[in-house]
């Protein structure tokens, strides 16, 4: 997910807005990323449930799979919610004074909110006591707003870099809304929108509202006083300003990192509008523990287990192809699928299954999760929001690729999402970047 970092919230006097329910210090009393007093004593840990994104960020890299590698979108593993909420009840029997279960990607929480929201209600059914968080790019919070106060989410993180959509044009490639992907300054300006929507709805819900903004040299520094202003005008209750992270191979890597000066006097000119976090410990979507010490040999350990028990209740990946060789079937035109496990010398089909035939809604798709019960994922050029709905319901991923079928599973198997390698040219319609061209054959 978007750069998350974790740090004690330090006061700076800021006249906060009065039309909004100001949450009491007492929501966020023990909280290790709110309450500075709580920072060296309490633990949160992260469920990595939530693989795909809704948006590109320009700074942005989630292929990499590093444990020592402490940033955002990246995790070793994705989970399903129930396995997520397994995986927690071991964390809260390990890890002492646990007291906040986070989302934080390794994607965005709402662009896999069926996963998100299952997860979050297995989680205060389960660990009433512990705190919900989030943290999202905002771009589909806007739909889910009822439903995230009604689970009882206490904290939410968005990441607006900008307030100016020409700006935004330079961060983000693309924004994906549903099936339409929109570009340059209407992908920008889109975002914006749902944002500072997402921002004031969370307030007038009585929710806590943490802004991360990524300082990019050339690009969001100069704005940051102006998406301050406006946030706190929405009545967020504080900021975080962060250092661009450089990515290798990422657009914005050459820009570099802000130096001290300009992120301190970037803080300052936030500091006149909003509370500003003062300290930032960047962690992964999979982090656990206290601040600055995920990823102990014991935490390890049981991500570790958590992904095994995983593998060993779905062991293969299911691919929608014409020819067996390529991810290029629309999940509504295929009649069946080629069934992969992995191998120490890679991923080989294993298996041709015949899926149910066209029609009958929902409940083709309930039999299809039937016939891929032993998948962790489906690859399929495209796919409709019902059948990935019934599918992700039902534990398994479902992703938008295209290329060989055996170097997209292996991608799968690695806990990474697969990636497109054809040249734009030869791929199949519109796959990943255009709305559904939609065959008629059976999404709905
Ligand atoms: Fe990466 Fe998506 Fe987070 Fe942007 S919002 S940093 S693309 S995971
Ligand atoms: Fe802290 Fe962010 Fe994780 Fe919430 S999502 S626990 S604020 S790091």
């Amino acid at each position: 997910m978007t750069a998350e970092p974790t740090s004690p919230v330090t006061a700076v006097p800021v006249a906060a807005a009065t039309s909004v329910p100001v949450p009491s210090p007492e929501a966020s009393r023990g909280h290790p990323c709110f309450d500075a007093s709580a920072r060296a004593r309490t633990a949160r840990v992260h469920l990595p449930v939530a693989p795909r994104c809704n948006i590109q960020c320009n700074y942005c890299d989630r292929r990499s799979d590093c444990v020592a590698e402490s940033r955002p979108g990246v995790s070793s593993t994705v989970l399903a919610p129930e396995e997520a909420a397994d995986y927690l009840d071991e964390v809260v029997a390990a890890v002492p004074d646990l007291t906040v279960v986070g989302i934080a990607g390794p994607g965005d929480p709402f662009a896999n909110a069926e996963q998100t929201l299952r997860t979050l209600r297995l989680c205060t059914d389960r660990h009433p006591e512990l705190m919900l968080c989030l943290a999202t790019n905002g771009l589909a919070l806007p739909d889910h707003l009822d439903e995230v106060a009604a689970l009882g989410v206490s904290h939410v993180t968005i990441t607006i870099n900008t307030v100016d959509p020409e700006v935004g044009a330079g961060i983000y490639r693309w924004v994906r809304d549903g099936r339409r992907v929109h570009r340059g300054v209407a992908g920008a300006t889109l975002l914006l929108e749902r944002q500072l929507e997402a921002v004031a709805g969370l307030k007038a819900r009585g929710v806590v509202v943490k802004i991360n903004t990524i300082l990019v040299p050339g690009l969001t520094l100069d704005g940051v006083g102006d998406v301050a202003r406006t946030v706190a005008e929405l009545g967020a209750d504080t900021m975080n300003c962060l250092p661009l992270y450089p990515v290798e191979g990422t657009p914005l890597a050459e820009r570099g990192a802000p130096d001290a000066f300009e992120v301190v006097s970037a803080r300052a000119r936030a500091g006149a509008h909003i509370p500003q976090m003062a300290h930032c410990a960047r962690c992964r979507a999979d982090a656990v523990g206290l601040l600055g010490e995920e990823h102990t040999a014991e935490s390890l350990g049981l991500l570790d287990a958590a992904a095994r028990r995983r593998a060993a209740t779905r062991p293969y990946v299911a691919a929608t192809s014409m020819e067996g060789l390529l991810v290029n079937l629309h999940l509504g035109a295929a009649d069946r699928v080629h069934v992969l496990e992995r191998t120490p010398a890679g991923c080989r089909v294993v298996d041709i299954r015949t899926l149910p035939n066209p029609g009958g809604g929902a409940e083709r798709w309930r039999a299809v999760a039937e016939v891929l019960s032993d998948c962790r994922a489906l690859m399929v050029s495209q796919a409709g929001q019902m059948p990935r709905s019934v599918l992700e319901h039902e534990g398994i991923e479902v992703h938008e690729t295209e290329g060989l079928i055996t170097e997209a599973a292996q991608s799968v198997f690695a806990g990474r999402r697969p990636t497109v390698r054809l040249p734009v040219r030869e791929r199949s319609r519109g796959a990943l970047d255009n709305p559904c061209g939609g065959t008629g054959t059976g999404c709905g």
